[in-house]
């Protein structure tokens, strides 16, 4: 029997997310994606208009199928925690069960239960902003969205994962080197989304036999990194830096999301896995 997943943080064809999307599409699975509210309408538009076609080619030719989008914010638990100037606003308005319990229920009417859970999606509206700058209000908007968001996906979703399931996150190496630049509170949300990695993987282990890990990946262009303003000097400074001195490619974090949900990870839980050409172990550039 195929496998069924849901990621979510796809809007578009450019981030991580699609390319896990892909390889797990491309071995067999049923694709169920999570779409940020404001995002969604745009996403579904270009969908719909055969923008992504090319890039939903699989290696065997056929075109990825996305079998249902549901419209996610993953700030929101529940109905309760939607603040009325939220509720009101034209871009979520036309919308509804979007919050992270609404998703989960959705979900399990639509189709009882699933095999894989991908969280790849961060957001940080201070990440410009070094530490030191960095306003109360906008380190915990970045925790909120970047970290909690997994704990919460988990929790809801993990009721309607089969045994033998398993969920991924993406992180980045400024949770534990220092990275200048990526700020707002985004080093230490991914920090605490590494942490929880470990500590959910044990309480969901114990609990359903799933696995959690979460990939450390390299410098991607996408949209979200674009955001942040040196997303170029990263991706320079991997090519100069790195064992491999190639430029990462989304479908190569891709395979390695297909591999960690699939048997052949079948012991792998609460680990890191770096997929950055080796930059990671570097002390000294050469
Ligand atoms: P992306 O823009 O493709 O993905 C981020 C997604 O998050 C977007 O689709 C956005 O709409 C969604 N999102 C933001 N806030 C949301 C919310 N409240 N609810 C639901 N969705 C929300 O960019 P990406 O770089 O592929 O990011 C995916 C993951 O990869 C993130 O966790 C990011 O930190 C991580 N990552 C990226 C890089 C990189 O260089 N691009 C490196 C390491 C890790």
């Amino acid at each position: 029997k195929g496998k069924r997943a849901f990621i979510a943080g796809v809007a578009d064809d450019n981030g991580y997310g699609w390319a896990i999307a892909k390889s797990l599409a491309a071995a067999g699975a049923e694709i169920l994606v999570g779409t940020w509210v404001p995002a969604l309408n745009i996403f579904e538009t270009s969908l719909r208009r055969g923008k992504f076609d090319e890039s939903r080619a699989l290696p065997d030719g056929s075109l990825m199928k996305i079998t249902k989008i549901y419209p996610l914010d993953a700030v929101y638990d529940n109905p309760e925690d939607v603040p009325e100037d939220v509720k009101t606003n034209k871009r979520y308005a036309g919308c509804s069960n979007w919050t992270v319990q609404e998703a989960a229920e959705s979900v399990k009417q639509d189709f009882g239960s699933i095999d894989i859970l991908v969280h790849s999606l961060a957001n940080g509206p201070e990440v410009t902003k070094p530490l030191l700058e960095t306003s109360r209000k906008g380190y915990l908007a970045a925790v909120s969205a970047s970290s909690y968001s997994y704990v919460s996906l988990l929790k809801h979703f993990l009721p309607i994962m089969n045994p033998g399931g398993s969920s991924i996150s993406l992180t980045y190496i400024a949770s534990e080197r220092i990275i200048p630049g990526y700020g707002g509170g985004m080093s230490s949300a991914k920090a605490a989304l590494e942490s929880d990695t470990r500590v959910l993987a044990f309480e969901a282990g114990r609990k359903r036999k799933i696995r959690v890990n979460t990939i450390s990946a390299g410098p991607l262009r996408s949209r979200a990194a674009k955001a942040i303003g040196f997303i170029d000097m990263m991706i320079e400074y991997s090519l100069a830096n790195a064992p491999l001195q190639k430029e990462l490619s989304a479908d190569e974090v891709g395979n390695t999301a297909a591999f960690l949900v699939s048997p052949l990870a079948s012991a792998i839980t609460g680990a890191v896995i770096y997929v950055d050409n080796g930059l990671n172990a570097m002390g000294m550039g050469l």
